[in-house]
């Protein structure tokens, strides 16, 4: 027998809004002050019954089901009830719908929100929670789709297999990624053909070699019209409730994301609608991408929120040669920079989300909208695997071990950087917005402007961009990214007289600082930064 000592208390049921000042004061300072109630509620959700539903959803991975009982082929996908009662919860509190259910200032900005504060609690339900709300765009511009965009907004998890009509709420997905090819879309060879049932219905025949949230209602495909490559609506189910011409091939065995199933599918003659004019699909599907984009900078952000909210309930709890983690000066150095590098990546993403809100009133917001999204989505994603082992190392041997949130936390990390665009395609669309789309430099240039004369390490980094933009070639363009991203944070940062915005400065513009986390200069106000970021 033995007692056990020095062990941190469970991280135990948490508001992850009351915890949060950094969220709390974005949410407020885009704009979104008439949906706080909403967003404080979902963050006592989510750090509670959320994130006790997410261990039974993650540890019981969905199965697929190819055939019943009688031979007869079914391709459907099995999830454990936690994955329901989640993605039932996060529906209803307008995770997948807010900004179309109440299309008013500020819904994006506390859409937004919410999709952090559920990142952090159960991210693999994130993936058809995003791509539902990100359809909508597209499901818009055909009157013929008005019964899927309605059940969009209706924020209504039904998970029933059947047909739309008979459906309270839809959830869709998306298949763009084919083997021969991913980020190169045009190398797309599933075929669409005119079909005889309508006039803008195809008949596909081909594969997706990616196809997530398999048990979506509706997918947004891509494939190879008579025109050219062209956006369309497969239903996962006939208007007469018969099943829809595809099969589930197998299911992904995934690094990690473990609740959410992404498949392999092949098309039979799978019916669909078309979405946009023949050879536009891949504008169409842009419009979905911007956003699916923007969540996958506040889903990083979130998971480093998270990871930090982790380390520093550790270190406060633990000691080690006769003094807590949190008060020796080298783990307060690591705690500090990660929570910096958190904040940091909060208030891009949620400034992202706020022109997002006002595009449809603001020209110069569409365009900031358009590069920051690539910008933001290169370099937030990028520092999430870094930061979340970072502060699993706070934990020691505990944060390897599956009974603490951190292993889950790190296998989710890399991904949002792969998908919807790998990080160099994030790269090579920064160029290609800044040679065409001239706006897109003056919104870049305006952003830094209303911030010049606040920090003297910002003001030199950002005339410095003014040269960098006009040099951006290929090779370089990782690192002209990576600087845009931190002189857009600190734009945002220094405007919202954040605590932490003059050691970003110093640290990550100034250059005071080494490659890795932890080695932020001294005068640093660690302690500071440390009790802003302390969960309760
Ligand atoms: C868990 C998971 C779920 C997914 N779910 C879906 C889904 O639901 N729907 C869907 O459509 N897809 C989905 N994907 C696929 C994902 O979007 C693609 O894997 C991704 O877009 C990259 O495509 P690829 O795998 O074909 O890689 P490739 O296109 O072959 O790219 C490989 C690497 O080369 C780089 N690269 C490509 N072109 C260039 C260039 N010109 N210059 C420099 N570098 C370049 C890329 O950045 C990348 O790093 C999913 C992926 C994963 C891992």
């Amino acid at each position: 027998m033995h007692g056990v000592l020095n062990q941190p208390p469970g991280f135990g049921e948490r508001d992850l809004w009351r915890d949060d000042a950094a969220l709390r004061e974005a949410l407020l300072r885009e704009g979104a002050q008439g949906f706080a109630a909403g967003v404080a509620a979902y963050g006592a959700l989510a750090g509670g019954e959320l994130l006790a539903l997410s261990h039974d959803a993650h540890r019981d991975r969905p199965r697929l089901r190819t055939h019943d009982a009688g031979g007869h082929r079914i391709d459907r996908v099995e999830f454990h009830p936690a994955y329901h009662r989640v993605m039932e919860l996060a529906v209803a509190h307008g995770v997948a719908g807010l900004s179309w259910a109440r299309p008013e200032p500020g819904a994006h900005v506390a859409r937004a929100s919410l999709a952090y504060l559920h990142y952090q609690a159960e991210p693999g339900t994130s993936c058809p929670l995003t791509m539902t709300h990100a359809a909508m765009p597209v499901l818009r511009q055909a009157p013929a789709l008005r019964a899927w965009a309605d059940r969009v907004s209706a924020c209504r998890y039904d998970a029933r297999d059947v047909a739309i009509a008979d459906k309270r709420g839809v959830t869709l997905g998306m298949g763009m990624t084919e083997k021969q090819g991913g980020s190169d879309v045009r190398a797309n060879a599933t075929t669409a053909t005119p079909s005889a049932d309508g006039e803008d219905a195809y008949v596909l025949a081909g594969h997706k070699w990616f196809m997530s949230a398999p048990m979506s209602d509706g997918f947004l495909v891509l494939a190879q019209a008579p025109g050219g490559l062209t956006c369309l609506l497969m239903p996962r189910r006939l208007p007469d409730g018969d099943r829809n011409g595809f099969t589930l091939m197998r299911l992904k065995d995934k690094l990690g994301d473990w609740s959410n199933a992404s498949s392999e599918v092949e098309f039979q003659d799978a019916l669909a609608w078309r979405v946009g004019d023949e050879g536009r699909g891949v504008a169409t599907i842009l419009q979905v991408v911007m956003l699916t984009r923007l969540d996958c900078m506040l889903g990083s952000a979130g998971l480093m929120r998270m990871a930090l909210a982790q380390a520093l309930h550790h270190c406060r709890h633990r000691s080690a040669f006769g003094k807590r983690l949190a008060d020796q000066p080298l783990m307060r150095n690591v705690l500090a920079d990660i929570a910096i590098e958190a904040e940091a990546a909060l208030a891009l993403s949620m400034r992202v989300a706020r022109a997002v809100d006002a595009a449809a009133r603001e020209p110069r917001e569409t365009a900031f909208a358009r590069i920051a999204t690539a910008i933001g989505k290169y370099w937030i994603c990028r520092r999430a695997p870094t930061v979340v082992n970072e502060a699993q190392e706070c934990l020691g041997g505990a944060g390897y071990i599956e009974e603490s949130l951190l292993p889950r936390l790190y296998r989710q990390a890399p991904l949002n950087s792969i998908w919807e665009g790998s990080g160099n395609i994030q790269c090579l669309d920064v160029l290609r917005a800044l040679s065409r789309e001239p706006e897109t430099v003056e919104a870049l240039r305006d952003e830094f402007a209303a911030a010049r004369g606040l920090d003297p390490a910002f003001d030199t980094m950002a005339a410095g961009l003014d040269d960098a933009l006009a040099a951006a070639d290929e090779a370089g363009s990782r690192r002209l990214v990576e600087r845009l991203a931190l002189a857009l944070q600190a734009s945002v940062l220094l405007r919202a007289r954040s605590p932490i915005a003059e050691a970003f400065c110093r640290s990550r513009l100034a250059g005071d600082h080494g490659l890795a986390l932890g080695t932020l200069p001294a005068g640093v106000d660690c302690v500071g930064i440390m009790a802003r970021a302390m969960p309760g």
